[in-house]
């Protein structure tokens, strides 16, 4: 969680520096963005991934990970036969809140 927040704040600082004459300016309204932006990503709570397409590096082979409302698929044998792998429970420690509660059955 805390590398996808410096990531985060990476992305955004090399995104807005505005470099003139060999100087960088930035504009005053974009600070208070960027100063929101660091806020919000300390506060991953308002974040609800829906649905997301990963590649996971396992030790041996690369496997592709779907999420979609709440359901998980893996290509992994065990995924097969489990409908849960150690590749999706780790991506579940990942993301933790952020990510949509599975959606009720009616
Ligand atoms: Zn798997």
């Amino acid at each position: 969680m805390l590398l996808f927040a410096i990531r985060l704040r990476q992305a955004y600082q090399r995104r807005f520096r505005i470099t003139l004459g060999g100087n960088e300016y930035m504009d005053s309204g974009m600070i208070g963005k960027i100063q929101k932006a660091r806020q919000y990503a300390e506060e991953p709570e308002r974040v609800t991934f829906e649905s997301f397409v990963v590649t996971f590096r396992g030790n041996h082979d690369l496997y592709h990970i779907t999420y979609d409302a709440g359901q998980w698929t893996c290509q992994c044998n065990f995924f097969q036969s489990h409908g849960v792998c150690s590749h999706t429970m780790a991506m579940e420690r990942l993301l933790g809140e952020m990510l949509k509660a599975p959606e009720a059955q009616s």
